[in-house]
């Protein structure tokens, strides 16, 4: 064989490789652009139905100072549904949850493939439990609201709450603690393995490693608290408390649900109790990140309920339903998670937060085949 063409083959070929991978950096095809990261543990807040008149109408009518306001990062939320109207929860939290838009009424699902005969999209609970964190999921609503079940669960409607207490009691999240599903007893809960915890003295005698799932009383989300409705920010700290013991971290959502629910009513006194509860369970997570140091805190909502709006120097309820008002951002513990005062879409919200912890594109939002996942 000639001995002079094989070499000019190969630079041309190794000449045509360079131009090829260049140009497929150059539209971000090869490698995903991973951050280099010390963060661990994040706890992700989600005031349902909370707008950024919430915040004001609470400050303006009680002169408190929220814990929200001090995270050093702020921009918004644009919280539209796949087809590009008014989200409700289940669209809203999906959003938050995979990253992906999908249809109202729609759990963890593709909007195209409603009833995941194929795939659905991963949510952050499962990417970072597949990671080796702890995880957990908080709410003040039923165990099977829309939001909690956004991040535990992959069903076609909402109103599939014994489907969805089924797969959280599957799901092999550490805790999940809320108001009572209807569709979990004792029995039910420790036969799939779980604690079942009902009382904050319960909570506090979890040992590590247990599994536990809390049906406490639906008067949870009460500042004032009791034995069978411990307050939000008990629960947050008792959360927290309970999984900052792993040195792989963990992921922790906590949903304030009677901001939204005292908001349709439009009643103006719950909705500020609820959400001064939210903010009390802010402070107890920004308490531990400040001295924990490797933890990333996002706040947002899935939408605004009661469309408020300043009139005359008042701030009023002008619906009793969900509006299309962008919603808070608010970062803690990342230098450039958002650009100050950044637009975004809901979808890109847990994307970010999988890249602060050192996931690239290519890795969330992700889809799970049905055959891989069985
Ligand atoms: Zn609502």
């Amino acid at each position: 064989m000639d001995i002079q063409i094989l070499p000019q083959a190969l630079r041309k070929f190794f000449a045509l490789l360079t131009v090829l991978s260049l140009l497929l950096a150059g539209i971000g095809v090869v490698g995903p652009d991973v951050k280099d990261t010390d963060i661990q543990n994040v706890i992700f807040f989600i005031g349902d139905g909370m707008g950024p008149n919430h915040l004001e109408k609470t400050k303006a009518e009680t002169g408190a100072e929220l814990a929200m306001d001090t995270f050093p990062l702020q921009g918004f939320s644009k919280t539209a549904n796949y087809v590009g109207t008014t989200t409700d929860s289940a669209a809203g939290g999906t959003a938050l949850a995979t990253g992906i838009r999908t249809t109202n009424g729609c759990i963890g699902v593709y909007p195209t493939d409603m009833f995941a005969y194929d795939s659905y999209p991963m949510n952050l609970t499962e990417l970072f439990m597949e990671a080796g964190k702890k995880t957990g999921v908080v709410t003040s609503d039923s165990t099977a609201g829309a939001t909690p079940a956004s991040f535990s669960a992959h069903t076609d409607s909402r109103d599939n709450t014994k489907i969805i207490t089924n797969q959280q009691l599957a799901s092999g999240i550490d805790l999940i603690w809320g108001a009572n599903s209807g569709h979990a007893d004792a029995e039910k809960v420790e036969a799939a393995g779980y604690k079942f915890v009902d009382s904050y003295e319960d909570i506090l005698a979890l040992e590590e490693g247990d599994k536990s799932f809390a049906q406490f009383s639906n008067e949870l989300w009460r500042a004032a608290g009791g034995e069978s409705y411990p307050t939000l920010s008990l629960l947050t700290e008792a959360a927290i408390n309970f999984l900052k013991n792993d040195d792989n971290g963990f992921f922790l959502m906590v949903e304030g649900a009677h901001i939204d629910k005292n908001s349709h009513k439009q009643n103006a006194e719950g909705t500020k109790e609820a959400l001064l509860e939210f903010d009390r369970a802010v402070q107890a997570a920004l308490d531990f990140a400040e001295e924990n140091g490797n933890t990333l805190i996002v706040i947002s909502a899935d939408h605004e309920t009661g469309n408020i709006k300043l009139k005359n120097g008042v701030y009023e309820f002008n619906s009793g339903s969900h509006s299309r008002q962008n919603v808070i951002v608010r970062v803690y513990g990342s230098e450039d998670m958002i650009e100050p005062g950044e637009v975004m879409k809901n979808r890109e919200i847990p994307v970010r937060i999988a890249r602060e912890l050192g996931f690239g594109a290519d890795v969330f939002p992700r889809t799970i085949k049905k055959a891989a996942a069985a």
